[in-house]
């Protein structure tokens, strides 16, 4: 059996080709800056063996990857009472489409939409300001990832906060509804700041390990959710993570997964181990082109498809 190293370099190796096909986030300004041409890939196993590949150190704007860490995090204040105010289907519509929610009263699908993130967002933030939330997200990803050195990238959260009208909109017709508690402006706030996380492949990879592992981080054992939970989220990702693209994703790797405009996608190989990949060129649905077709090679080599 081939290592780690040597598989994941493989499947990157294919890929090369893909990189810079389609396009760098704009509608966020700073994300415009980043360099197309940036590739990583890291893969964490549950036994701690470690694989990178390319820019695999570098942090990125993790963007709705967040929107893993911020339902971990309410379903952990929650539990179950977060269904009462968002779904757990999948929206076959964008993600930041705003159509389903005036036939939906105001509930939105899912979670991993955007729509969805910000009524969980007002669930963390309840009486507590945008700033304090941020802080015991960001505390939270920090223990994921066993690493305190993850931080907010300040300029990609104003430039989200300065240009976040469409996010603004879906959570004003939210409140018109009664699903919002707090003002849209406390609840933009915190969003735009969780979504600035900045965090490299090998970070990512290692923050969703718990999940690979029946909800307990393999390493530090360190329960942080338990096995009914894990499968939810896995089987979360797998229906939601990549917007109306979770079934082209299901159909190409086959892995729970989520992505964000940011470029990166991390994916569960439950009993496995985690893989994270960035590269910032998106394809029409705001999903990584070349960071989907690496995770679809290095799957197909090592059979890690869960079906
Ligand atoms: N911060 C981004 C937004 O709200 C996240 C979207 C994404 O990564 N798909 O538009």
């Amino acid at each position: 059996m081939p290592s780690l190293q040597t598989q994941l370099e493989s499947a990157c190796h294919s890929v090369q080709h893909e990189i810079g096909v389609g396009k760098v986030a704009n509608y966020i300004p700073a994300l415009a800056q980043v360099p197309p041409g940036k590739f990583g890939a890291a893969i964490i196993s549950i036994s701690g063996e470690k694989a990178s590949f390319g820019d695999a150190q570098e942090a990125f704007s993790i963007q709705s990857i967040s929107k893993l860490f911020a339902l971990t995090a309410a379903l952990n204040v929650h539990n179950n009472n977060i269904w009462d105010r968002v779904g757990r289907e999948p929206s076959g519509n964008a993600f930041n489409s705003i159509v389903q929610l005036e036939k939906e009263n105001g509930i939105p699908r899912n979670p991993l939409i955007n729509a969805g993130a910000l009524v969980v967002t007002d669930m963390l933030l309840g009486e507590q300001t945008a700033t304090d939330t941020v802080t015991q997200l960001l505390s939270l990803v920090q223990r994921l990832a066993d690493n305190e050195s993850i931080a907010i990238d300040k300029t990609v959260a104003e430039s989200e906060r300065n240009t976040a009208h469409r996010n603004a909109s879906l959570a004003h017709f939210m409140k018109s509804f009664g699903n919002l508690e707090c003002t849209v402006s406390d609840v933009l706030d915190a969003y735009c700041q969780q979504c600035a996380i900045a965090m490299s492949c090998e970070q990512l990879a290692r923050s969703a390990l718990f999940l690979a592992n029946n909800g307990t981080d393999p390493l530090t054992r360190q329960c942080i959710v338990d096995e009914e939970r894990a499968r939810r989220l896995n089987a979360m990702m797998m229906l939601c993570g990549h917007y109306d693209a979770s079934g082209d994703f299901a159909h190409r790797v086959g892995l729970p997964g989520k992505s964000g405009v940011g470029g990166g996608i991390v994916a569960v190989v439950p009993d496995v181990g985690a893989v994270a990949v960035w590269s910032p060129c998106l394809n029409e649905n705001g999903n990584s082109h070349a960071g989907t077709a690496a995770l679809e090679a290095l799957v197909r080599a090592t059979k890690w498809n869960v079906f």
